[in-house]
Formats: C-alpha cells, structure tokens, sequence
C-alpha cells in the first residue's frame, strides 16, 4: 500500500497553470507529500517531465489529465488519473480540443472587436505558459495587460464570461467519448470538484458510463459539502479523492499539499482500473 499523502490535482505550465511540471513537483517535495497528481487541462504534455523530476526526487508522480465535458450545456471536469499518456486515442482526442479552444479563441476576438476592444492573438499567446493549450483565462489576462478591466473577474463579468456578450462556448464532449477514452489509455475516470455543479440528472449519466470516483476534498468545498460528497461517494462505491486544483502563485490561493489525501486513494483508484467497460 501506498504511504503518506497525495495531492492528486495540479497544473502546470502545459495548460493554464503557471509552473513548468519540474517546479510543482518540487513544490510537493518540499511540502512533504509522497505523491502528486498531474493533471493538466486538455493536455498531456507536461507528464514526462514531471515523471523525470518525480523520479529525481523521489516523490510518486501519477499521470492525469482534466476534460472539460459537456452534459446539457453545463461544463463538468472528469479527471482521467494513472492514464498512459503516450495512448494514441487520447492524444488524438486532445489534438482536436487544442484546435477547437485555438478556433473559438478567435471566434471570442471577434466578438471582442464587434464590442470596441482590439485585442490581438499576439496579445492573448502572450499570456500562454505552454505551447498550445489557450483559454479564457489567457483572455482575462490580456484584457487586464491592455487596461480594458482592472480586474481577473472583471473581465468574466464584462466580457466573456457565461453570461457576457463576447462569451463562446466550449465545442461539446460527450461524457460518453470522454470516460470511454480515459478508460481506452487504461486511466480511471473521476468527476472533479462536484460543488462546482447543478447535478441534476448528470450525476447518474456519469456513473452510467463507468465513473469511478469523486472529488470529495477541494478547497472550494465547504465542510458540509465535502461531507455530503463523501456519503455520496459512499452510496455509488466510488474512490474519495482530492486536491488543491493549484494553478500557480497568485492565480488563487491555492498551494500544492494545500488539500491532500491518504496516499492509499491510489491504490483504489489502480485497482479500478478496466474494472466497468
Ligand atoms: P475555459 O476552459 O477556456 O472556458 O476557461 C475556464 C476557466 O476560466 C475556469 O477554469 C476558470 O479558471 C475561469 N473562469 C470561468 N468563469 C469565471 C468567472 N466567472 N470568474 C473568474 N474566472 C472564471
Ligand atoms: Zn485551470
Ligand atoms: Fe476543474
Ligand atoms: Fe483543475
């Protein structure tokens, strides 16, 4: 059995976070954790390093990922953990979520330029830390580097948030496609941060298409709600896990082993590994 504690969701610089894998795992070392859990947006290409760095330093590293899938229009995170990241399926899914989020950026500059702000991709890519994976958090970025609002939630509230004119949705993934290839590059599948939801019917969607865990502990999760989380898991026999979701110093106050679990969460989660499907 594994031993000590894990954080089991972090990202780095390969998606929105702004640390190279390198520094997190470093970051957990020096926090004392045995283990750390990358998982980075719609990305994979963070892990080797972080397994590099892991092995230097002797801190477990598990390989994950972070899909934004969509059920009903409502945007859920499953997290994909022990997946193989080399898995020709997920890199292929991946490729296309790059292309789609680098389509719907501009499709959000557009929108930017019919409402008088000039922002450039040139602008926006500044604000990227890894190669490709672009978000409306980059946005919010640029927008606050131009002057066009003085603040990060601002630029949510004015322009591109849900309900803000600029605001593009993500191209939908189904839950279905989503599970099914975390599950084909030998991962388990585990819906992150469940506070962050209406879950209305979706809940049993997930667990119809082999959903193996829960994200009980998130530093957004109020006590009640990490309780209600946990009888939830219970009830459905699905592994209790948990995270800090850092993205970097200042970005929140998250820190890597803000939010930890027992080490032993991984040996649950590897022992549903093709256990449904
Ligand atoms: P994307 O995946 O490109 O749609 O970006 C989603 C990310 O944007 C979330 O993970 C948050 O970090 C950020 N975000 C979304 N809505 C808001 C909001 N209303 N205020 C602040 N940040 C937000
Ligand atoms: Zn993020
Ligand atoms: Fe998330
Ligand atoms: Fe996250």
């Amino acid at each position: 059995m594994r031993q000590g504690s894990a954080d089991l969701h972090v990202h780095t610089s390969f998606s929105d976070g702004l640390h190279r894998p390198a520094d997190v795992v470093e970051m957990a070392k020096s926090a004392g954790l045995t283990w750390i859990g990358i998982t980075d947006h719609d990305a994979v290409g963070g892990i080797g390093e972080a397994l590099e760095a892991a092995e230097r330093l002797g801190v477990g590293c598990v390989p994950g990922v972070e899909l934004s899938v969509d059920y009903r229009g409502q945007d859920f995170h499953i997290l994909g953990y022990w997946i193989d990241p080399e898995n020709g399926a997920l890199r292929e899914l991946l490729g296309e979520i790059l292309e789609s989020r680098s389509r719907r950026a501009d499709r959000i500059i557009s929108r930017l330029h019919a409402m008088g702000v000039r922002i450039t991709l040139e602008e926006i890519r500044k604000q990227m830390t890894g190669p490709r994976y672009i978000g409306r958090p980059h946005i919010a970025q640029a927008l606050m580097a131009r002057g066009d609002v003085q603040t990060f939630p601002e630029a949510f509230v004015r322009y591109i948030g849900r309900d803000a004119p600029a605001y593009v949705p993500k191209e939908p993934l189904e839950p279905s496609e989503a599970l099914a290839v975390i599950r084909g590059a030998g991962g388990v599948p585990v819906m992150a941060h469940p506070g962050a939801y209406r879950m209305d019917g979706a809940f049993r969607v997930f667990l119809s298409e082999g959903l193996a865990g829960l994200e009980t502990d998130h530093p957004k999760h109020s006590v009640e709600q990490q309780a209600s989380f946990r009888r939830l898991a219970q009830q459905h026999d699905l592994v209790m896990t948990g995270g800090s979701d850092f993205h970097g110093r200042g970005v929140s106050d998250a820190v890597v082993g803000g939010v930890t679990v027992d080490a032993r969460v991984l040996d649950e989660l590897a022992a549903r590994k093709d256990s449904k499907r």
